[in-house]
């Protein structure tokens, strides 16, 4: 469908939601003309509250007086006789309240009967049409307009107890429940709490688990949307949905509004390819436009999930928006057990059931594969008559959905787990005992899912304007740490550090060719060229220099390289006993924090 009609539909629908907005507000007037004895104040009050759908103006025969009706969220109407009808407007439309204004009063049967029913037969007839257009416009008519959010008091009865494993990420928002539930106590000390969170992680791993539990935890309403109901066939449909969830929000405040897959809607502007770029923007910009709206501890906490940190508009993440992010990764060992544990709870398992062991062999693992996983055995059991799950279930089932989950994160077995254990510990001693380099976060052989077997993560980089030759020459120590240690336990080498090989020397040849760095090339630069991508450059390119310079270039590299690479194995060697301790320690629990890694030095 071309954008033209897409947007006709848009106005189509609009037209028919008013009409049946003006039908209704005339019944309701018809039949509820009890003259009520609010006051402008009560007015006043609908409306700062934002509890006003409708209005309608009524001047009386002889202005300016007359009869201002509210109709409320609630359903409950409002009558009210004012001295001045322009004033009433004036205050209507400050809360962007847009009344319909009527002729004087005094209106015949023509107005308060014929009117009111022939409006609302002529959008019954209306929808009607436009639902017959086009078999897929059906659904989607039925909630048009409407923020497709669907709202839950308190999370459906699911709490941090029923979250496994993700200890931190429970303490890291258990500062959110207690705003949630005691908002005065924040707001009396001035502390400022975070507006938007944003919880990234692979699929399954528990993010909308967590956000649930978060509502149930304070026991507030729990709005939920996807990020692809955002994206609508309709132009301007994804931005009224945000405006539309926002102002619900703010009427169960404290509460939670949770955007699950927000890369939908917040992938970077002005990159979008294909139709809906356009209509993604619009609702980029509304969503930013609210966040930025409410103020600072106004009780809307919005929580939002991802898979694709990477393509997020940035925008996203400026302070007063999603300022707090967490990252909720794929479980270790310990982690595993407990989410077999709590999936386990409603199920019978036999003795010869081993928690230990499955959580053992199932590395890489989420907690969605995991009660995958024992949801299968089940079936297993119930088709087999038996009342509890043995452990021969669980090994069929994990064929089963073993294979499933090896597309995801490939089960890997002891021998290349162990392989991984060392490369890893090789890069972590490096950062530890390197001085310009570290000190080491955490240390990891859960499998990343894209492609690593584990990592080893440093405290984020400090922002050092230079980099050092020293600097630069750690970098690449620390890179070819793990072939080192590889080299050192196993007889074999494997292709695992193919990607820190290349970053190593990467680094070399650009502290050769661009940064001076080097004693027989100088301080000249042979790298004028800035682009990053360096498939077929030098094919593209005439090259700046002549081929013996290349070779010079070459050689120099390798001098760094083979330089770095004994002084990195020197290292290594002399912490024999480390990387032992840490690669069993990395096979006992598969992520060790900086502390527990720094105390193997203390004991060696
Ligand atoms: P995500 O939103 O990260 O894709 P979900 O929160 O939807 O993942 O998790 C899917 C299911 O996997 C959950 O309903 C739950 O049964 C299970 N699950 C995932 N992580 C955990 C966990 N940490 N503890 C218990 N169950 C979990
Ligand atoms: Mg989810
Ligand atoms: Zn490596």
């Amino acid at each position: 469908m071309n954008q033209n009609n897409r947007q006709n539909r848009g106005l189509v629908g609009y037209l028919a939601l008013l009409i049946i907005m003006l039908g209704a507000l005339s019944l309701v007037n018809f039949y509820s003309s009890n003259k009520s004895g609010n006051t402008v104040y009560d007015m006043e009050k609908a409306l700062s509250s934002g509890q006003v759908a409708v209005a309608r103006i009524t001047p009386d025969q002889v202005p300016p007086t007359g009869v201002v009706e509210l109709v409320l969220t609630s359903g409950e109407v409002l009558s009210i006789q004012v001295t001045d009808v322009a004033e009433a407007e004036k205050m209507l439309k400050e809360y962007n309240i847009y009344p319909v204004v009527n002729k004087a009063q005094g209106e015949g049967i023509l107005t308060s009967v014929v009117l009111p029913i022939g409006l609302s037969v002529l959008a019954v007839i209306v929808v009607i049409s436009i639902m017959n257009r086009g078999g897929g416009g059906a659904g989607r008519m039925a909630n048009f307009g409407k923020s497709h959010a669907r709202l839950s008091l308190g999370g459906e009865g699911i709490t941090f107890d029923g979250v496994a494993a993700l200890k931190e990420e429970k303490e890291e928002l258990e500062e959110i429940v207690q705003f949630l539930k005691n908002p005065g106590k924040f707001i009396e000390v001035g502390a400022r709490i975070p507006k938007g969170v944003l919880l990234e992680g692979p699929p399954g791993t528990g993010k909308t688990l967590l956000a649930k539990a978060i509502a149930g935890e304070a026991g507030v309403p729990f709005f939920s949307i996807s990020g692809s109901d955002f994206v609508e066939m309709y132009v301007g449909v994804g931005a009224s949905r945000v405006r539309d969830l926002f102002n619900e929000a703010k009427k169960h405040e404290p509460c939670i509004v949770f955007i699950d897959e927000i890369d939908a809607v917040a992938r970077q502007r002005g990159t979008g390819m294909g139709g809906s770029h356009d209509e993604r923007e619009q609702t980029l910009n509304q969503l930013l436009v609210e966040m930025d709206g409410f103020g600072i501890n106004e009780g809307v906490i919005v929580i939002a999930a991802t898979n694709r940190v990477d393509i997020l508009d940035p925008a996203i993440m400026r302070p007063g928006r999603f300022d707090r992010k967490i990252v909720v990764g794929r479980p270790d060992v310990g982690g595993r057990k407990e989410i077999l544990l709590t999936h386990s709870r409603n199920k019978p398992l036999g003795d010869d059931v081993n928690l230990e062991y499955i959580a053992q062999t199932t590395a890489g693992f989420t907690g969605a594969d995991l009660e995958n996983l024992l949801n299968e055995a089940a079936i297993l059991a119930a088709k087999q008559e038996r009342k509890y799950i043995c452990q021969a279930d669980i090994n069929k089932a994990f064929i089963k959905v073993g294979i499933g989950a090896e597309k995801k994160s490939k089960i890997i077995s002891d021998k290349e787990k162990r392989i991984t254990a060392y490369h890893e510990a090789g890069h972590a001693i490096l950062f530890h005992v390197l001085p310009e380099v570290g000190p080491v976060y955490t240390v990891s052989i859960i499998p990343t899912g894209m492609g690593a077997a584990g990592y080893t993560m440093p405290l984020p980089d400090k922002d050092d304007m230079f980099l050092t030759r020293g600097r630069m020459e750690q970098d690449i120590m620390v890179s070819l740490g793990g072939r080192i240690a590889e080299e050192i336990i196993f007889d074999d080498i494997t292709t695992g550090a193919s990607s820190d090989i290349r970053k190593a020397t990467k680094e070399a040849r650009m502290m050769v060719t661009r940064y001076g760095m080097s004693e027989n090339i100088g301080v000249i630069c042979y790298d004028d060229d800035d682009d990053e991508v360096f498939i077929g450059r030098d094919l593209a390119h005439a090259k700046s220099h002549s081929e013996s310079v290349a070779g010079e270039i070459d050689r120099e590299v390798k001098a760094i390289i083979d330089d770095c690479y004994r002084r990195a194995k020197d290292i290594i060697l002399e912490n024999e006993n480390v990387l032992h301790s840490c690669a069993a320690l990395l096979l006992e629990k598969e992520k060790i924090t900086r502390k527990e890694f720094e105390d193997l030095f203390v004991q060696s």
